[in-house]
């Protein structure tokens, strides 16, 4: 390490999970490191999205199977849920994963300053509360994003909704909630709000959810929202939100109007770098507000990196954790390697749950150009005895030169954990033959992932 020109090694700005995961490996190599967190550690993942709206999944799904019990010879007398009751033990948790972040940050030897921090020059950062100023050799950028929100001017009446962000500290399931957007947080809220009760509209620009999923996917989604009772609205934004004494009301852009209790938005996220001074520094951003990096996470300012959902990459937890690692590794291990960003499962929380790895069947015909295609919709065992309607949906996308698994995407229960696994094949190379050759496990949804044989093909449907 250099002779201390500067107060750190490496001056971290977020605790969240790039940012965390960052400071704690460099500071382990030695280095002496800093991070400066203004409001929970942890940031968005642990304090206000996965993890309490996984929870949140969970509490909707707990009295869908009670209902489903019955079928399996349970009965199941006067259930009843307590939106409160779940709140305090949520947050309980949340509470006790944040201080695991910083108990695990200090005790690799990382200084946690509880104050925002900005840039005043490239190796300088003020300390807003306090008003210090610190000096860095490097500076990692890990400060995440929020949910973005049109104007007053754009929208009249925005100051009456809520983002996810609020989601997380309602005190009762509103009797009717209206949800904006067609993207991952939209749809998995509409779908645990409907799960506990409310009456739920999902309002959306386009036509079918999800854009740049695969389309058997999207419409595998878009029914599913509708199948859970949701009322689904397309083509159609707000015009204004007005509030009365029955509650909100919004005028469409197809003139209709809603009457709804709570209106959450879910229409995107923007970068957290409003204020943070990466022009004083010289930090380039892009005409989002992101900051721009290289593969290695380098900004065009040689001591200046960025990880995470403020570079608007990949805005994925496990992304941010790889590529903050990359970074410690690189510049403070001696081992340098970047993050790869291709094959990167994901998941959608909906019901049924979305599970997808690789390319959709339209940018790998794109890329690629023939593609052969499996497959195959079908009635879960488990749905045989409970009244579940619910199917389960997998397609298989493969390069016909050389059969490489370009893509799987499944849209049934447990499609998540199906995908994390099958994403290692993918990830590794595996054709479709390998998957053949894999003896299927019975009985359960994912052996169908292997015993998919004939190829789809449009003009027999
Ligand atoms: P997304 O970018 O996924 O979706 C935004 C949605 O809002 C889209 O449907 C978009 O429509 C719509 N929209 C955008 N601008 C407007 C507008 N001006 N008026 C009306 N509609 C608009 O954002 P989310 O906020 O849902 O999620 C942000 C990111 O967070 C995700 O991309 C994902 O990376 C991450 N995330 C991951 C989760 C997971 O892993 N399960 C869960 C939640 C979030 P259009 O389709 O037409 O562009």
């Amino acid at each position: 390490m250099s002779a201390r020109a500067y107060d750190y090694d490496l001056f971290v700005i977020g605790g969240g999970s790039g940012g965390v995961r960052a400071g704690r490996i460099a500071a382990l190599t030695g280095a002496k490191v800093a991070l400066a967190e203004e409001y929970r550690m942890g940031g968005t993942c642990v304090i206000r999205g996965c993890v309490p709206k996984k929870f949140m999944v969970y509490a909707s799904d707990y009295g869908k199977h009670i209902a489903k019990s019955e079928g399996y010879g349970w009965s199941v007398d006067g259930a009843s849920y307590d939106h409160g009751k779940f709140m305090t033990r949520m947050h309980a948790e949340i509470d006790r994963l944040s201080a695991i972040y910083d108990r695990n940050l200090r005790n690799a030897g990382v200084e946690i300053i509880s104050e925002r921090a900005e840039f005043v020059d490239a190796h300088t950062l003020r300390l807003k509360t306090s008003g210090r100023t610190v000096t860095a050799e490097k500076i990692l950028i890990a400060t995440g994003g929020r949910p973005w929100l049109p104007s007053p001017e754009e929208l009249p009446g925005v100051q009456h909704v809520i983002t996810s962000n609020e989601v997380f500290e309602m005190e009762a399931v509103p009797k009717r909630l209206v949800v904006a957007g067609g993207g991952y947080i939209a749809v998995e809220f509409a779908h645990v709000f409907a799960g506990l009760g409310a009456e739920v509209t999902l309002v959306y620009r386009g036509e079918t959810v999800l854009r740049g999923f695969d389309d058997d996917v999207r419409l595998a989604v878009h029914e599913g929202l509708k199948e859970a009772g949701v009322r689904v609205v397309t083509t159609c934004t707000f015009e204004r939100i007005e509030k009365g004494e029955g509650g909100l009301t919004i005028t469409l852009s197809s003139g209709h109007e809603i009457e709804t209790d709570t209106i959450l938005m879910a229409v995107g996220r923007q970068a957290n770098t409003e204020g943070l001074g990466c022009e004083k520094a010289g930090v380039a951003l892009n005409e989002n507000g992101n900051v721009i990096v290289d593969d290695f996470s380098r900004t065009n300012i040689e001591n200046i990196w960025a990880v995470g959902d403020v570079t608007g990459r990949m805005g994925l937890t496990p992304v941010a954790i790889r590529e903050g690692h990359a970074f410690a590794d690189t510049e403070f291990g001696g081992k340098p390697w970047k993050m790869d960003h291709s094959y990167v499962p994901t998941a959608v929380f909906s019901r049924p749950e979305v599970g997808t790895v690789g390319l959709s069947e339209a940018e790998a015909r794109r890329q690629h150009g023939e593609i052969d295609i499996y497959k195959t919709n079908f009635r879960p065992m488990k749905n045989a005895l409970n009244g579940d309607t619910s199917r389960t949906f997998m397609k298989l996308v493969v390069r016909a030169s050389d059969q490489r698994m370009l893509g799987v995407h499944v849209v049934g229960e447990d499609a998540a954990e199906m995908i994390q696994t099958a994403a290692i094949a993918v990830k590794m190379g595996a054709t479709k033959q390998d998957f053949d050759q894999t003896c299927a496990l019975h009985p359960s949804s994912a052996e169908e992932l292997v015993t998919m044989r004939t190829k789809w093909q449009p003009e027999a449907i």
